[in-house]
């Protein structure tokens, strides 16, 4: 098979590549060294798994977590790609190495720390590889929001195979970012590709307020569906769902604290309710897959930026309207700075930046989409129509009635 439209179709079964997929697939398939920033849900998983069955070989993909590697390889196995994970957690190990050696696996998936092994290095010499895919790249920068020092052992075993081509993926970087990771993982700075980052079905809100609780029951009790609550901490998690119950909507909590059943069990009931409302820690919504989640909700300030665009995008990836909308308090930023002063030296600099840039977020009374896109390199149009400032602002609204009235005066005296 030698059309890449044509695998699509036949074994991807989506009629037409998104976006910047093509561009980044063709990048691959040319052999050069690709970073694609491109947001959740905009399918940069394709953008290896097509090569990987195009070129002769495995491709091997580092990702940070096993159960992201899971998620993948069922997605990959249930459109008939041969795909396996090496992980603590796989006990058919064995097996999956022999595959591995005999050519029989279109992609393979690794943690960064395993991949960077002495042991691991030379089993790759052994078997056919065809290119390395490295999964939420931005990992490998301290100025990223996740930090990940084992992204760091990467640049040996990448250079090993200078030959093959390497794809870069992360749909959270900012400037500073994006240029670290280029460096950090040997990709010319020409070889950047970002796909546009706006969601313009969600409407942006951002809401001062020292009742937090009772704001957000009650966008809980306007907005019909099913939405997501993200609270700060594990306690804060139960407290706020208990409060949000007494709306009457069905309510669950989310959090790293629970028993593994429990939150397999919470988090399905969500995917498959129509009116649920969720409230977690960050711990939940990586690789979770409900397109009509109506609302996001945050009762305090996320860490980032990128880590309010990434959760906010959760909202709406149906296309059809949805909300997000951010609860804090002046104290938040209080609290956020004192935590700062705290931090090691050689961390505190891009901490700070990131906070800044999020306060500027919330501070604003410009649009917030413009503030957002602008983050994330984009220049955007001066106002959505579709966030709590454009829709809101008094000035702007009294101006616009001024300017009708003068235009029909106008109109009135040309007639
Ligand atoms: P990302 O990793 O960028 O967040 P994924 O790779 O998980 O996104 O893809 C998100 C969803 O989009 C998946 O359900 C995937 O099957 C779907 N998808 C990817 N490419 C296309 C396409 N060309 N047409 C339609 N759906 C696609
Ligand atoms: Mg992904």
């Amino acid at each position: 098979m030698s059309d890449p439209r044509e695998l699509l179709r036949t074994t991807f079964g989506f009629p037409d590549f998104r976006g910047v997929q093509r561009d980044v697939i063709d990048r691959v398939l040319a052999g050069e060294r690709t970073l694609a920033v491109m947001p959740t849900g905009a399918g940069k998983s394709l953008t290896y798994q097509l090569p990987a069955v195009m070129l002769e070989g495995t491709c091997l993909v580092v990702s940070p977590l096993i159960a992201l590697m899971h998620d993948q390889l069922r997605a990959a196995e249930a459109v008939g790609i041969r795909a396996a994970t090496l992980t603590s957690a796989d006990d058919n190990r064995d097996e999956t190495i022999d595959r591995f050696r005999r050519g029989d696996l279109d992609l393979l998936y690794v943690a960064p720390e395993r991949a960077s092994g002495e042991g691991f290095r030379n089993l790759l010499r052994q078997a056919p590889l065809s290119m390395f895919a490295i999964d939420e790249a931005h990992c490998v920068s301290e100025w990223g929001h996740d930090f990940r020092p084992d992204y760091r052992l990467l640049r040996p075993l990448l250079d090993a195979f200078p030959e093959l081509p390497r794809l870069a993926l992360t749909a959270t970087a900012d400037a500073h970012t994006r240029a670290d990771i280029l460096d950090q993982l040997g990709i010319p700075h020409d070889g950047l590709i970002i796909a546009g980052f706006d969601r313009p079905n969600i409407r942006y809100a951002i809401t001062n307020t020292a009742s937090k609780g009772s704001a957000i029951a009650s966008l809980v009790k306007r907005t019909p569906g099913a939405g997501i609550v993200y609270a700060t901490s594990r306690d804060r998690t139960e407290k706020l769902a208990a409060t949000l119950a007494g709306t009457g909507r069905p309510t669950r909590f989310y959090h790293a604290g629970m028993a593994p059943d429990q939150r397999r069990r919470a988090q399905a009931e969500f995917v498959r309710s129509e009116d649920m409302v969720m409230v977690a820690t960050i711990a939940f919504g990586m690789g979770i897959d409900k397109p009509d989640v109506r609302f996001v909700a945050h009762a305090g300030l996320p860490k980032s930026i990128e880590g309010y665009y990434q959760e906010s995008g959760r909202a709406g990836r149906d296309g059809d309207p949805a909300v997000a909308h951010l609860f804090w308090a002046p104290g938040d930023f209080t609290r956020a700075r004192e935590w700062l002063a705290e931090m090691p030296e050689n961390r505190r600099a891009s901490e700070r930046a990131r906070l800044d840039a999020l306060a500027g977020l919330v501070e604003t009374a410009q649009c917030r989409r413009a503030v957002l896109l602008r983050y994330f390199g984009e220049s955007p149009p001066e106002r959505c129509g579709n966030c709590d400032n454009c829709l809101h602002a008094p000035g702007v609204q009294d101006a616009t009635q001024i300017a009708r009235k003068l235009l029909s005066a106008v109109y009135r005296t040309g007639q």
